[in-house]
């Protein structure tokens, strides 16, 4: 970086949160992914002026802007791939105010997202999303990506609960959109604009959230099929029943082995495993839907059907789901994950197409997923030194986006597309949309210094 641009740079943030030390840029070139590019400095903010000072600058010397949570996204989102500068926001982590009247909390977007739950546990209330990175991740890299979790079929995705935005546009200027109220029609919606937008269309400072009371019961049940038709109509049959479970996720039999084979859970190793849980402000409420749920999965050929009698027990069967994560990651050398949804009257049909994708390509697809929003996550493990593995790799994904567009699909139902699902953007998007993406990314960030080279735009 030149002597000039860095002594303008620290003159905003201060020298002591700037670097252009090799120990930050190698931490700040990658992600959760295993693409990789060094930016040539970082620099930590800690207000909207100084953010709102270098977007000004760096838009007028042309220098690429890659803003940065936690950096956990699964699909290269934060890889600063044209160098420039990676703008830290996690210090700007002070959560400004919960107004249980109002039904809002007001957040900076560097707060990770556990702690926001802390802070509204004694309320009472919570912020649904709950991705499984909440210990880690931002709340404004769950913006930034429209992130979800879990909870996603009954409660919705960070987009549901966003109202109201601060963003810094690429020439500094700062922009306040949305409101604290819990509806408005009023103009275009540019808080949904921004929401996902991966750092692509500005820099968020401040996030206004509608928070949710916190229901007081749940209940978990588990249940093994020995087909993944069974345990597809299953979901099926389940989400159209009247109820909604809390929590609906699927574990195929590749995971199921692969977590027995890491861990001592001794998993039945059936075709898939469904885990619910339901949630109610009463026992009774609870228990109803339990019931109707295990009746569901009797009636689709369950093999077996464990219902937790408390909350050890529940722990106990939801290790199975979150264990799942770090075994994958230990399979091979690379791990690929996707993200694609599906309408829910296609799951068994994607599940059945993602194991017969595995054995064409001879490769090991484990997949897990929010079988209840139909969000699946197939994880691609294999080594990148094998050149001949990369190709099959490669050629399974290209086939497996195809197939999920055909089925009515998206090529992401939380990551984001970034670097990793670019190359598949005109599967889904006719040419029209891709036109308007591009034009709204010109008409906010004409130079294009904000996260370049992502969404294949
Ligand atoms: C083990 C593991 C589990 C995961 N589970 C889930 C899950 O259940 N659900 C899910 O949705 N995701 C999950 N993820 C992916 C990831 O955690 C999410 O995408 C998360 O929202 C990213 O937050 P972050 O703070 O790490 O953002 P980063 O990775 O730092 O950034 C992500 C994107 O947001 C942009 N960005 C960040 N902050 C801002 C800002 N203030 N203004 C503008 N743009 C910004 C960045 O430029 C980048 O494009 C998981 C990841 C891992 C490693």
């Amino acid at each position: 970086m030149k002597p000039g641009v860095k002594k303008s740079l620290e003159a905003i943030v201060s020298p002591e949160n700037f670097s252009d030390q090799l120990i930050d840029l190698v931490s700040y070139s990658s992600d959760a992914t295993s693409r990789r590019h060094r930016p040539e400095a970082a620099v930590w903010v800690t207000d909207a002026d100084q953010v709102a000072d270098v977007l000004a600058f760096c838009n007028r010397e042309r220098i690429p802007v890659t803003a940065r949570g936690a950096g956990t996204s699964l699909a290269g989102l934060s890889v600063p791939v044209r160098g420039g500068l990676v703008m830290d926001l996690c210090r700007m982590n002070r959560i400004v105010d919960i107004c249980i009247e109002d039904r809002v909390a007001v957040v900076q977007p560097g707060v990770v997202y556990a702690d926001l739950e802390k802070a509204l546990a004694p309320h009472g209330f919570f912020f649904p999303p709950d991705p499984a990175s909440g210990s880690v991740a931002t709340i404004g890299g769950n913006v930034a990506t429209n992130a979800g979790g879990m909870k996603g079929a009954k409660y919705g995705v960070t987009k549901d609960y966003v109202l109201g935005l601060e963003v810094v546009l690429a020439d500094g200027r700062k922009v306040k959109t949305g409101s604290r109220c819990m509806k408005s029609s009023s103009g275009f919606d540019l808080t949904r604009l921004f929401v996902g937008s991966e750092g692509l269309l500005g820099v968020i400072t401040e996030i206004i959230l509608k928070i949710n009371p916190r229901p007081r019961h749940t209940g978990t049940v588990r249940a093994a099929f020995d087909s993944l038709a069974s345990a597809g109509q299953a979901v099926s049959r389940i989400m159209r029943s009247g109820i909604i479970p809390s929590v609906l996720e699927i574990i195929d039999r590749n995971t199921l082995i692969a977590i027995n084979q890491n861990t001592d859970l001794r998993l039945p190793e059936a075709a898939a495993i469904l885990l619910a849980e339901a949630d109610g402000f009463t026992q009774e409420e609870t228990n109803a839907q339990l019931e109707q749920i295990i009746a569901i999965f009797k009636e689709n050929h369950a093999s077996e059907v464990r219902m937790a009698k408390g909350p050890e027990e529940a722990e106990a069967l939801w290790l199975a789901r979150k264990s799942a994560g770090g075994v994958l990651f230990r399979l091979n050398i690379a791990l690929e994950v996707e993200d694609l949804a599906v309408p829910l009257s296609k799951v068994a049909e994607a599940l059945e197409f993602i194991s017969d994708l595995a054995e064409k390509y001879r490769l090991r697809i484990p997949t897990v997923g929010h079988a209840g929003d139909g969000n699946l996550h197939p994880g691609i493990s294999y080594d990148p030194n094998d050149r001949e593995e990369v190709n099959r790799v490669r050629m399974a994904a290209e086939e497996l986006m195809t197939k999920v567009t055909e089925l009515g699909g998206t090529l992401t139902g939380e990551h984001g597309i970034g670097l990793t699902k670019a190359p598949f953007m005109p599967l889904e998007h006719d040419d029209v949309s891709l036109e308007i993406m591009r034009g709204l990314k010109n008409y906010f960030d004409p130079n294009d210094i904000l996260n370049p080279g992502k969404m294949g735009l």
